[in-house]
Formats: C-alpha cells, structure tokens, sequence
C-alpha cells in the first residue's frame, strides 16, 4: 500500500483565469492499492485537508492502520486439526 497527497483548487481559479490562493486549495491524500487479481488499480482519495501537512499526517495514519490490518489479516494463523 503506497499513497501519495494530491491538491486541488474548490474554485476553479485555473477556469476563471486566476491564481490560486491557500483559501481555495484543499488537500487529499490518494491510497494507490496494489492491482487485484483483475489487474485494476484502485485509488482511495481521502476528504480535503486545509494544509499539506494535514493531509500527510492523515496518510501516515491510514497507512499505519492498513499495515496493521494486513499483519493481522494475513498473520500465520495455525489452525489446530484434529
Ligand atoms: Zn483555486
């Protein structure tokens, strides 16, 4: 699981023909999943972050609990047989 911070404008500005200010501009973190068994790569944008910092401490987290969630997922369960 990797992910990277994307940034986009909630106004438009590029459209209107204006700049861009920190007020208009939100921030997300993208979680690129590794492709299935389908060969699909799957994105999962998180919701807008004011700052880019905020959006790179959210990511750290996520990527913190997938990495748990693999490790118990695919942890070697031995399954006692009787
Ligand atoms: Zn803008």
């Amino acid at each position: 699981m990797k992910g990277h911070i994307a940034k986009k404008c909630v106004r438009r500005c590029a459209q209107a023909g204006r700049k861009c200010s920190s007020r208009c501009t939100r921030y997300y973190y993208v979680l690129d999943s590794t492709p299935d068994h389908d060969g699909k790569r799957k994105q999962t944008w998180s919701s807008g972050h004011r700052t880019r910092k905020e959006a790179e401490v959210g990511l750290a987290e996520e990527l913190q609990r997938r990495n748990e969630g693999i490790v118990v997922s695919s942890g070697k369960i031995t399954v006692p047989s009787s």
